[in-house]
């Protein structure tokens, strides 16, 4: 049974939840249901971080949830869910589960009558859970979540927090501890890996030793895991404001290598040439997003993405151009080579792969400013990206004869000071 926390005795009160999370609990129990919330937004909270959405979980199925709200939607196969939708908002919403982890002779007995019963589950030939919709009680719930600061559950009725694997004190020792055999568990779902890095680069915790300790030698199991989902997990990882950290992290644990293959070997190979340093160029890529989200700015997944698989578009650019193809197909081949090479681990959506294509082939632009050309380039959509990471990689060591401050300087210039500037480049 979980240690109860009663209202007095924590800081979360109705002014730190969403009121579109708060009517979804309100009408829930309503009409008889448990409901709770769950998850990163309670363990934000209690260590301080605003919470970026609300996850609702309670012992209504998905279509009872479904028929509450006008507003939902059942979504996931993989794992049954329910979106309650308000403007902009999502709160999710997901029914308790059983842990199926345990062979069926084992599994907890559910009641005949009892109206949570479902047997939607399957595995892969590696134990990895392909469909995870057994329904279970709260307990379970709680036993089948990732880490112990993600199992602790706030019942609204009475606004007490219910901890049911000590995430409490785990928080306050900074620890990130997975619930139950750590093995176990990454073979259920090698993401947890994935998320345990992600939250100690975004938390600032440590893994607890036995959390540690086993996933270099099971990091090969994301090989297994669609690239689909490795790649919404990696916008997650890097994305969020602590890059360098999440990045160092995921190569000191082995991770790194299924996620950006050609990238990682480029790195562990040494392999540096006089206009680009891949350990560097790709650390000031990371810290330069990082400090834009810092800053509240927008970043480009493509941007991102860009920036990991450069070192590979460079180095495959000098083969085909050795092999006699002049430069600009040779660039072209080089990034459809990457990209190619890139989607067996991490899926990239078109709309991601067109603009990280322009932004390569406008590093091969940017110098070629005579006549007309500057002004053109200015106009291409991705013109500002493509600036953007050409002074990365100036920042990152690679000396392009003061072409960043010439076009920062061009941008700005009125007119007839920027024929000048031409006259001057030529
Ligand atoms: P954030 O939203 O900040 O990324 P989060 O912990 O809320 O963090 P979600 O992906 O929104 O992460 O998941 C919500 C909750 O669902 C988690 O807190 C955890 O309890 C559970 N969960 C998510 N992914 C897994 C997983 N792969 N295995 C077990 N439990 C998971
Ligand atoms: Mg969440």
């Amino acid at each position: 049974s979980p240690l109860v926390i009663p209202k007095e005795k924590h800081s979360l009160t109705d002014n730190e939840l969403s009121p579109n999370a708060l009517k979804v609990l309100h009408r829930l129990n309503g009409a008889g249901y448990d409901a709770y919330l769950v998850g990163g937004c309670i363990r934000d909270h209690l260590i301080g971080i605003t919470p970026k959405d609300f996850d609702v979980v309670t012992n209504a199925t998905p279509e009872e949830v479904h028929s509450l709200f006008s507003n939902s939607r059942l979504i996931g196969r993989r794992f049954r869910l329910v979106h309650v939708t308000f403007g902009r908002e999502i709160i999710e919403v997901s029914t308790f589960r059983a842990n199926t982890t345990i062979d069926s002779s084992q599994a907890p007995k559910h009641d005949e009558n009892e109206s949570l019963k479902n047997k939607d589950t399957a595995r892969s030939s590696h134990g990895i859970i392909l469909r995870d919709n057994v329904w279970g009680s709260i307990d379970e719930d709680a036993q089948r979540r990732d880490f112990t600061f993600n199992a602790l559950y706030f019942n609204v009725k009475d606004r007490s927090i219910h901890d049911f694997c000590n995430g409490l004190s785990d928080i306050e020792n900074k620890q990130i501890r997975i619930i139950g055999d750590p093995r176990e568990r990454y073979k259920e779902d090698p993401v947890r890996m994935l998320r345990a890095i992600r939250f100690a680069g975004k938390l600032g915790f440590d893994l607890e030793p036995e959390t540690a300790a086993p996933i270099k030698e099971m990091a090969h199991l994301l090989d297994h895991i669609p690239p689909a989902r490795l790649f919404e997990e990696v916008l997650k990882l890097l994305g969020s404001g602590q890059g360098v950290t999440t990045f160092q992290l995921l190569r000191e644990y082995g991770l790194f290598k299924y996620l950006f293959p050609d990238t990682d070997a480029i790195l562990n190979s040494g392999w540096k040439r006089n206009d680009i340093d891949p350990e560097r160029f790709v650390l000031q890529g990371l810290e330069n997003t990082d400090l834009r989200i810092l800053d509240g700015k927008s970043t480009a997944p493509y941007f991102l993405y860009a920036i990991l698989l450069w070192p590979s578009v460079c180095l495959r650019h000098e083969e085909f151009e050795s092999q006699g193809l002049p430069t600009t197909p040779a660039l072209h081949q080089a990034a459809t080579m990457v990209l190619d090479n890139q989607v067996a681990s991490t899926s990239i959506p078109r709309r991601f792969s067109t603009p990280m294509r322009e932004i390569w082939d406008l590093q091969f632009r940017l110098p070629k400013r005579y006549g007309k050309r500057a002004f053109v380039l200015l106009q291409h959509p991705r013109f500002r990206a493509a600036f953007d990471f050409l002074l990365i990689r100036e920042l990152s060591g690679t000396e392009l004869d003061g072409l960043g401050a010439w076009w920062e300087n061009f941008q700005h210039a009125p007119e007839n000071q920027q024929k000048d500037l031409i006259s001057k480049a030529d």
